[in-house]
């Protein structure tokens, strides 16, 4: 069949945020009110941020406002794997903070063992399954990458598996597979929606006020804290933190560090006993290619497969808009690899086909400050891997609020920003040259060529 037909009765929504298990919005703010903590963005960085801040301090007053709905966002739209790296993967936080991984990994696994306490100790139903990942080659030269991973993964004890093309086949099939390594405790599949719902019950049930609909657009000084206003009311907070993701920071001074990305995903039928049965996937682990534009792919609980990567688009200006949701010539791609990788589920449909903002920036993970003197925080740039970070990144904007020294305030890593992106139309250019750069790499047996090279010095680069 023609890749492209098996996306005609695709619907041109998230497939998780369909679930019936969506909650109504709660009312939009009317009016003054004062808080402790304002947190704005109701996304998983502002969810964690106010649960969290409730479970350190029980007495604090703290107010969420979301300027759509809670999880609408990456956090209800994203492939759901929720892993324990802090460093959007292992190598690039080798090449970025070499003296700091070891601690930075332990950090990331207490991260991800916290966000399993959570769902376990508020009684959240995300489908949570901590299955790992394999990383997988499809090209001779990714074999040779992932080996030398896998040996500088160990030099730092911690613990992989290298699947040889049999032992992966055995696992999951495809004749495309060459090889791969496993990391089978450091990465969970879980229904992105709903976790942001889960954490948004749980922020309510220990008195979080939420106001949904309530986009904040602006933020000064007001004595001794800070006033925000929203389209019918103001917060009077004593501190607030930022988790608005790709959409433009209310601190413009942020800005230049972030751009949206925008990232897509399909999600099939489900399988049928004998389709499964053809993939095998027993161990229904989340997978990724290692090509520069690499798709990852998942089972979702009722044994669909979610397909989403590879194309990574910017548009020049960095808008986060609607329309950009939808990109039908990067769904017909997504539909022919599927089937390059799947050929024994020919047949199978799509249901879904969308896409969503990714706020990367030039080191793929995030950055932290305060400004204000100390009394607005925030955190940016998970690039693609903020189901688990922004957890950790939650735990830090609390920890700089509060102006405490800890673990976390001290890494380098938190101490230090990304390079900024060059402003429009150099960003759009350069972006583009490096979106090529990668392309070509990836026909050419992963040569970098002096471009991404250079890059590669200046420790600048692309991703999704
Ligand atoms: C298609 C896709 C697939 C992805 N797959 C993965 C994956 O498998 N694993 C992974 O780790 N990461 C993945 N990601 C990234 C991950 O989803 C994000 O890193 C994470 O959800 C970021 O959470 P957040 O709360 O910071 O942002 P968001 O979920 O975007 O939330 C930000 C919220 O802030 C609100 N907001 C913005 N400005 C204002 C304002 N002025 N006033 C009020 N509210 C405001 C927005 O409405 C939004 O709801 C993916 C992302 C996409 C788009």
């Amino acid at each position: 069949m023609d890749s492209a037909r098996a996306l005609s009765d695709a619907r041109p929504t998230p497939f998780w945020l369909e679930d019936p298990g969506r909650p109504t919005a709660l009312p939009t703010l009317v009016g003054d009110t004062r808080c402790d903590l304002l947190v704005v963005g109701g996304g998983y960085s502002g969810l964690w941020t106010a649960l969290i801040a409730k479970e350190r301090d029980p007495s604090l007053d703290v107010v969420l406002v979301e300027g759509q709905e809670v999880g609408w966002a990456a956090s209800g739209r994203n492939g759901g794997f929720c892993a324990a790296s802090l460093t959007h993967g292992f190598g690039n936080g080798l090449q970025r903070w070499p003296a700091e991984l070891g601690q930075l990994e332990r950090l990331g696994v207490a991260n991800l063992d916290g966000i399993e306490a959570t769902l376990e100790r508020h009684g959240i139903d995300a489908e949570w399954e901590r299955t790992g990942e394999i990383d997988i080659a499809t090209q001779p030269h990714q074999l040779d990458e992932l080996h030398e991973m896998a040996e500088a993964v160990g030099r730092y004890g911690l613990d992989i598996t290298v699947l040889d093309r049999d032992e992966l086949r055995a696992q999951v099939d495809s004749p495309t597979f060459l090889g791969g390594v496993w990391d089978k405790d450091g990465v969970a599949m879980v229904h992105p929606a709903k976790l942001a719902w889960g954490l948004k019950q749980a922020c309510l049930d220990q008195g979080v006020r939420i106001h949904e609909h309530t986009p904040a657009s602006a933020l000064r000084e007001h004595g001794a804290g800070m006033a925000v206003r929203t389209p019918y009311g103001r917060v009077l907070a004593g501190k607030v933190a930022l988790g608005t993701n790709a959409f433009p920071s209310l601190l413009k001074r942020v800005r230049p560090y972030v751009v949206p990305v925008y990232d897509y995903a399909l999600m099939t039928e489900p399988l049928t006993a004998e389709q499964l049965a053809a993939v095998g996937w027993h161990g229904r682990q989340g997978l990724s290619d290692s090509a520069n534009k690499f798709h990852y792919f998942r089972l979702s609980a009722d044994n669909r497969i979610l397909w989403g990567g590879y194309d990574a688009v910017y548009r020049f200006g960095g808008h986060v808009r609607h329309e950009y949701d939808q990109r039908p010539e990067t769904f017909r791609t997504l539909a022919r690899n599927f089937f390059q990788c799947f050929p024994q589920l020919e047949g199978l449909r799509f249901t879904n086909a969308w896409g969503g903002a990714i706020d990367t920036c030039s080191r793929f993970s995030a950055f932290f400050d305060t400004v204000h003197q100390g009394r607005v925080a925030y955190a940016a740039g998970f690039t693609g891997l903020g189901v688990g970070a922004t957890r950790f990144g939650a735990e830090v904007m609390l920890d700089l609020l509060s102006g405490e020294r800890t673990e976390r305030t001290e890494l380098e890593m938190v101490r230090r920003k990304p390079l900024p992106f060059p402003p429009e139309p150099v960003r759009w250019a350069g972006i583009g040259i490096t979106t090529r750069s990668l392309e070509h790499a990836d026909r050419t047996g992963g040569r970098r060529n002096l471009w991404l090279r250079t890059l590669d010095r200046m420790g600048l680069g692309f991703d999704s």
